[in-house]
């Protein structure tokens, strides 16, 4: 079987990060992803995605995007910045090729792809992303429900909920952006648990990423803070909240029930809808360790700032709040490698010979 000295799953921002801290230590990577490019999920996200960081915070380490660094990039801009990014790391990445299954090997892993292959590494990064696992609750009454439930992952663009009644579920950054999109032609509400909270994108006029990172807050390990707040920060120019104060966009406590082609609202009134759409967030796409042993039986990963707890010789990139607020951004990724690959590099140095991979 293939033996290399590490493998990287998933060829987006986190696994091509990953692979050029590899790479700057001496040990050169395979890059495995399920899709046909490098880039991650990206090309995915809805049409109109701008980035919420301008430029000048968005860039993977030795490169930057071009162009004004206090514009905040569209979403395509991103999937040609990592196509670019990809090709200039000088790295083997195997497009097309899904991992299914990783199994423990002595100090090392097997890995298993959807093609029937099988390779061994003496260390792995898990840079699998969240996308292709949308958390969807389950609602009480949907079983009954006549009317659409979909996941913000699902949503591309508002042409098809023109005209319709659509109830959003969630009160984060997605819930917000797709919801106001969504009432230029629609009749919109939000239904959250808590309160929507704003963060203002500018503060003495400059963005918020620029006191983000200047103060060293991005450093700091405050997913307490995401639940002592009830809820993410929601970064607005004022747009978001002008449109809540002015009825273009409404926000209700979440409902208690789906009955039929009805939400049933906290205070007992029904309302006819047409959609649900839940933009309740992501789970980390982990299912191809689940055999290892390496997750909770929730499927969430047993690690400690990224290292796995349970393997040596396995760590993970791109989790939401995996050392600091910005862990699952552009911004934050670096960092985090920063962390992870030197004791990975360690352990793959002296792990062959122990395995006798
Ligand atoms: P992904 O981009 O999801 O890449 C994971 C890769 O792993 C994919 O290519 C997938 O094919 C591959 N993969 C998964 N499982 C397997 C497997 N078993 N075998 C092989 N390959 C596999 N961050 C910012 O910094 N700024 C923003 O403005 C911003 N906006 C966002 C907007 C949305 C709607 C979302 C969802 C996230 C946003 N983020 C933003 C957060 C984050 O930066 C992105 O989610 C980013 O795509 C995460 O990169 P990643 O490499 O960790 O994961």
């Amino acid at each position: 079987m293939e033996y290399v000295d590490a493998v990287v799953i998933g060829g987006g921002q986190s696994g091509l990060v990953a692979a050029g801290a590899l790479r700057e230590l001496g040990v050169s990577p395979v890059v495995l992803d399920a899709s046909d490019r490098p880039g991650g999920s990206w090309p995915h996200y809805y049409d109109s995605l701008t980035l919420f960081s301008p430029a000048r915070f968005s860039a993977l380490p030795g490169l930057s995007l071009d162009g004004d660094p206090d514009r905040y990039p569209h979403r395509d801009e991103v999937v040609d910045y990592l196509a670019r990014y990809a090709r200039r790391l000088d790295v083997e990445i195997r497009t097309r090729t899904r991992v299914e299954a990783v199994e423990s090997a002595g100090d090392g892993f097997v890995i298993r792809t959807a093609d029937g292959r099988g390779l061994t590494t003496a260390g792995i990064v898990a840079a699998t992303g969240a996308f292709a696992n949308p958390l969807r609750p389950d609602l009480p009454g949907q079983g009954g429900f006549t009317g659409d439930v979909l996941h913000v992952a699902d949503y591309r663009s508002p042409e098809p909920y023109a005209g319709k009644r659509i109830v959003v579920v969630g009160g984060g950054n997605s819930a917000v952006q797709v919801g106001h999109e969504l009432a230029e032609d629609a009749r919109v509400t939000l239904a959250s648990r808590h309160p929507i909270r704003f963060l203002p994108r500018l503060r003495a006029g400059k963005d918020i990423h620029h006191w983000l990172t200047s103060t060293g807050f991005d450093h700091l390990p405050l997913e307490w803070l995401v639940h002592f707040v009830g809820g993410t920060l929601v970064q607005d120019t004022g747009q978001y909240q002008n449109a809540l104060a002015n009825g273009h966009l409404e926000r209700k406590p979440m409902f208690t029930a789906l009955d039929g082609d009805s939400v049933v609202w906290a205070d007992g009134t029904r309302e006819t809808v047409d959609a649900v759409l839940l933009a309740t967030g992501y789970r980390p796409s982990l299912g191809c360790l689940a055999s290892l042993g390496a997750l909770t039986p929730d499927g969430m990963p047993l690690h400690s700032g990224g290292i796995s707890t349970t393997h040596p010789g396995l760590v993970y990139l791109g989790l939401e709040f995996q050392r600091s607020f910005a862990s699952n951004t552009l911004r934050g990724v670096a960092r985090d490698a920063a962390h992870v690959i030197p004791p990975l590099v360690a352990h793959v140095r002296k792990a062959p010979a122990a395995a006798g991979l």
